[in-house]
């Protein structure tokens, strides 16, 4: 047993009641594993009971999405983060694997709470447990109360003259920018006072998140620090170091000018309410392109979420359905083999995917040629690039990936035209002119080991756009 736990081990049920002690508060963490700006969390310790922390690895549930490999290694080292934190304030992380639904309530019925708070997910499938969940707790006096914690604007908030979802971003991040300003964030906690009771819990290394035989996460260790203090630090380093030169220079992947921030916001060690607060105060009185353009990126974020929000189907199904005609190649195993081991011949998409292979990233300039080149160039099916960015990717988000996809296919929200096929050597010349990030990435690179180029641009171009032509003028 090595995780440090005051839990019990064991099975479902072996929870006990304390007589005398108030009904405690369930504290159920998802994508939210911090302590500062956790409004479920400030609202337990407000109630003034005592508190009961749990996560759920929930893969059972219908709809739920497994998560993907390099994900599930963040996981495990934010978890353990997590409990560490946690524990200084002396309360025990409660970690449950299965379906979510019967284990909360299972949970709240054992330990006779008297609230459940968690903050809100948009997923279809995430939502429909939450509901079911609500549908059942109130009948044992039971106060479940969900929170905005993962979102600066709730996708229902935001909407046209008409009450209908935005499905351009300019005017949608327009509204957001009218709508009243993102509320301050809740501070960190000093002190929570722990239920003295106990619930079962599981062993973080049985649940096997870290990959083993082989370990391949030796890249990501390297590249990463999963957790709530590096998040913050990360943000501070960013905000003094690279905020002045982001609007600049966030195209050219050599330079590592962007904030290396996504991986955190999805899993929630930092919120977008301390992001956009933060960046605000860094910049009080200077405004300047940086934190104007940085905090645009972060409207992409809120951008993709309104549209997972009301196209929940959006990892796999075209958000426009004119694109269900589009006569995608079947698929060639060989090519896209190439381009997920970055052996295309094309080096600044060989660097961004050998990039990801290795650190579980990949600059987002370099992202928008790698996908463009699978979707035009070898004209594979935007959902296998989005498969494989959803197993690679430390930040694979449920709706920033889908959603990006989408955009660069020509199938999405407000998505770049299809006949914009990138030009990866073009791409290359402007943004790695030194050849610094694809001689990182490719160490064969200026030899005769490099592979040569797998397709022909210009063919390959005219066969995208011939194709596209049958889905054209079709919404
Ligand atoms: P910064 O430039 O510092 O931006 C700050 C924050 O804004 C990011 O951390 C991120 O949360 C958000 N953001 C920035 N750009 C975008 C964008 N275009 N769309 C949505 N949010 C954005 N981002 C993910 O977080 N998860 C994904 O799974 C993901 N998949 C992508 C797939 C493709 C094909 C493409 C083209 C883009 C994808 N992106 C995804 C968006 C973007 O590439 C990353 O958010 C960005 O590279 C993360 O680096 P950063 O934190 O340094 O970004």
């Amino acid at each position: 047993m090595s995780e440090r736990h005051t839990a019990v081990p064991g099975e479902p049920g072996t929870a006990t009641q304390i007589p005398g002690t108030p009904a405690p508060s369930i504290v159920w963490f998802r994508d939210d594993l911090r302590l500062a700006d956790h409004p479920a969390l400030h609202h337990a310790i407000t109630r003034g009971a005592p508190v009961v922390a749990v996560f759920v690895l929930d893969e059972e549930s219908p709809g739920i999405r497994p998560l993907g490999g390099a994900s599930l290694w963040w996981l495990h080292n934010s978890l353990r983060s997590l409990t560490a934190s946690l524990g200084d304030l002396g309360v025990p992380l409660v970690l449950r694997r299965g379906p979510a639904e019967s284990i909360i309530t299972e949970i709240a019925a054992s330990t006779r709470a008297g609230a459940v708070y968690w903050n809100r997910r948009y997923g279809q499938a995430e939502r429909d447990v939450d509901t079911r969940i609500k549908a059942t707790l109130p009948g044992s006096d039971c106060d479940a109360q969900s929170f905005a914690g993962s979102l600066l604007f709730e996708p229902w908030t935001i909407t046209t003259g008409q009450g209908n979802p935005y499905s351009v971003f300019t005017p949608f991040w327009r509204a957001c920018n009218a709508a009243p300003l993102p509320r301050n964030p809740y501070p960190a906690p000093t002190a929570i006072v722990p239920w003295p009771g106990q619930v079962a819990t599981d062993d973080l290394d049985d649940w096997g998140l870290e990959p083993h035989s082989p370990d391949w996460a030796d890249g990501l260790r390297a590249a990463w620090q999963p957790g709530e203090a590096p998040a913050h630090k990360r943000l501070h380093d960013f905000l003094s170091d690279s905020l002045g030169s982001y609007a600049e220079q966030r195209d050219l992947p050599a330079e590592n000018v962007t904030s290396r921030l996504s991986p955190h916001l999805r899993w929630g060690e930092i919120s977008p309410y301390q992001v956009w607060h933060a960046t605000r105060e860094a910049t009080a009185g200077s405004p300047g392109k940086g934190p104007v353009r940085f905090l645009t990126e972060l409207g992409w974020r809120e951008f993709s979420y309104h549209v997972l929000f009301h196209a929940p189907h959006l990892a796999t199904e075209n958000w426009r359905p004119g694109f269900d005609a589009f006569p995608w190649h079947p698929l060639d195993e060989t090519a896209l083999e190439a381009w997920q081991r970055g052996r295309t011949g094309f080096p600044l998409v060989d660097a961004g995917m050998r990039e990801l292979w290795r650190t579980g990233t990949m600059h987002n300039r370099v992202r928008m040629v790698t996908a463009s080149f699978l979707t035009k160039n070898l004209l594979i099916d935007w959902r296998e690039g989005e498969r494989w960015f959803w197993d690679t990717l430390v930040d694979a988000d449920p709706a920033s990936n889908p959603a990006s996809w989408q955009w660069v296919a020509g199938s999405g929200a407000d998505a770049a035209p299809y006949f914009r096929v990138f030009n990866p050597q073009l791409q290359f010349a402007k943004f790695d002119p030194n050849e610094t990030y694809v001689r990182a990435n490719i160490d064969e690179w200026g030899t005769d080991a490099y592979p040569a180029p797998i397709v022909d641009l210009a063919d390959s171009r005219r066969a995208a756009l011939a194709a596209y032509e049958q889905v054209k003028g079709a919404k």
